[in-house]
C-alpha cells in the first residue's frame, strides 16, 4: 500500500470514529468543548488548553430527538440533539451553541432539558456582523464566553493564548485550502470520499496535528505528477457534502471536487483571520469577512457571485448544489445563487440531501444525467 493510501486511511479512521477520538482525547486527561455549527469562536477553548470537539450531525436514524423537534426538522440539529440524550458526546466539559439559524435557535433550551451533563454555552454574534457596532457586538460575545469557558476549564485565558491559538487555527486552514488544490490535480489518487474525510477529521482532532498530517500528505502530492482529471469536474456548495453514499455516488460517476463553496468545507478555510491588537476583535473580523455561506447574514447576496468565480477559477464543468432539507437559509439563497450561475452559463444541479436519508436513487439518477449533459 503506497504512502498517500496509509495516509488517507488514517484520516479515514477519525474520520469515521468520532467517539474514539474523543475517548483518546479524554483518556489524555484534556478537556474537550463539543461545538455546534456554525463558527464558534473555538479558538477561545484550544487557547485554555481543550480540544474543540466538532459537532455536525451524523447519518443515525434518530429516536430520542423527536420529543423535541417535530420530525420534518434539520437533520443536523436532529442527529446533534439524539447523539446528545444518547450519551454519545458524554466526556465533553460543556458545549458552545451559535444562535445561527431559526433551528439552532431552539437547539440550547431542549439540550439544556434533555442532556443534564453538558452544559450549554450560547454563542451570540451580530447579525449584521459587518458593521462597527456589529463587529463590536461580537467582540464583545467573545470575550463573554472566554469568562464561561475560563470557569469550564479552570484557568485563566489570556490574550496572548487566544492569539496563539488563532494562529493555530489559521495555519490549519491554510494547509486544508492547499490540499483541497493538491486534490483537484491528484483527483486519480485522492477520491471524492477521501477529500471529505481529510477535511472531516479536522473537527476531531487537535487542530496543530491535523496540520502535520495535511503537511505530510500534502508533500507527497506535490511530489507526485499531475494526474489527467478523472471526470467531470464540478464545484459543490452547500452547507454539508459528505453522507457516505452521496460520496460514492460522486466517485461511481467519476466526478472531481476541483473546488467547493460548503460550509463545512472550503467556506471555513478561505478566510483567515485579519491581524488585530485584540484577538477577540480580531475574530470578530473574521467573521465579518468570512463569504459564501447562507448561514451568515449577506444583504448584498454575494454568494453567487463568489460561486460563480470559484468555478471559473477551477475550470469547473458545472455546479452542485447540495441542499440540507428544511435549510431555510439554503433555500433563500437557492433563487439569486442559481441566477447568476445560469447568467454565467455555468451548468448546475441542485439535489436534496438529509442525514437521516437511506434511499439515494433518485440523486443517483440525477447525476448521472448530469454527468451525461455535462
Ligand atoms: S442545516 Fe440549515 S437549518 Fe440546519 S442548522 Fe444548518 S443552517 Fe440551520
Amino acid at each position: 500500500m503506497s504512502d498517500v493510501r496509509k495516509c488517507l486511511d488514517a484520516f479515514k479512521e477519525v474520520a469515521t470514529s468520532p467517539r474514539k477520538q474523543l475517548d483518546k482525547v479524554l483518556a489524555e486527561g484534556k478537556k474537550a468543548i463539543g461545538v455546534i455549527p456554525y463558527y464558534a469562536p473555538e479558538e477561545i477553548a484550544y487557547a485554555a488548553g481543550m480540544i474543540p470537539f466538532g459537532m455536525w450531525g451524523a447519518e443515525v436514524q434518530v429516536t430520542e430527538s423527536k420529543k423535541y423537534f417535530p420530525a420534518f426538522y434539520c437533520s443536523i440539529v436532529h442527529a446533534c440533539l439524539d447523539l446528545a440524550i444518547k450519551g454519545a458526546y458524554k466526556g465533553l466539559s460543556a458545549v458552545m451553541i451559535p444562535l445561527t439559524c431559526d433551528s439552532l435557535k431552539g437547539m440550547g433550551a431542549n439540550w439544556q432539558y434533555g442532556v443534564k451533563d453538558i452544559p450549554v454555552i450560547d454563542v451570540a454574534y451580530a447579525q449584521n456582523r459587518k458593521i462597527l457596532g456589529g463587529i463590536d457586538f461580537t467582540t464583545s460575545q467573545f470575550k463573554k464566553i472566554r469568562n464561561q469557558l475560563q470557569e469550564v476549564a479552570g484557568v485563566l485565558i489570556s490574550d496572548k493564548a487566544v492569539a496563539e491559538a488563532i494562529k493555530v487555527y489559521d495555519e490549519n486552514r491554510a494547509v486544508c485550502l492547499e490540499f483541497t488544490k493538491l486534490v483537484a490535480k491528484h483527483s486519480q489518487t485522492v477520491s471524492v470520499t477521501d477529500r471529505a474525510y481529510v477535511l472531516k477529521a479536522r473537527y476531531f482532532m487537535d487542530r496543530k496535528e491535523h496540520t502535520e498530517w495535511v503537511k505530510a500528505l500534502n508533500g507527497m502530492l506535490a511530489a507526485l505528477p499531475e494526474e489527467a482529471v478523472k471526470g467531470k469536474k464540478i464545484v459543490t456548495t452547500g452547507i454539508m457534502a459528505d453522507t457516505a453514499e452521496l460520496l460514492k455516488i460522486l466517485d461511481d460517476f467519476g466526478f472531481t471536487i476541483v473546488a467547493d463553496q460548503i460550509t463545512h468545507e472550503s467556506v471555513d478555510l478561505r478566510q483567515e483571520t485579519p491581524a488585530d491588537f485584540d484577538p477577540f476583535r480580531a475574530m470578530a473580523l473574521r467573521l465579518a469577512h468570512i463569504e459564501g455561506t447562507s448561514v451568515l447574514f449577506e444583504p448584498e447576496k454575494l454568494r453567487g457571485k463568489q460561486l460563480v468565480e470559484i468555478a471559473k477559477e477551477a475550470g469547473a464543468d458545472g455546479v452542485l448544489w447540495v441542499n440540507t432539507k428544511f435549510c431555510d437559509p439554503e433555500e433563500f439563497d437557492y433563487v439569486p445563487c442559481k441566477k447568476a450561475l445560469d447568467e454565467a452559463d455555468i451548468p448546475n444541479l441542485q439535489i436534496e440531501v438529509d442525514q437521516q436519508m437511506v434511499n439515494y436513487e433518485q440523486i443517483r439518477t440525477a447525476l448521472e444525467t448530469f454527468r451525461d449533459i455535462l
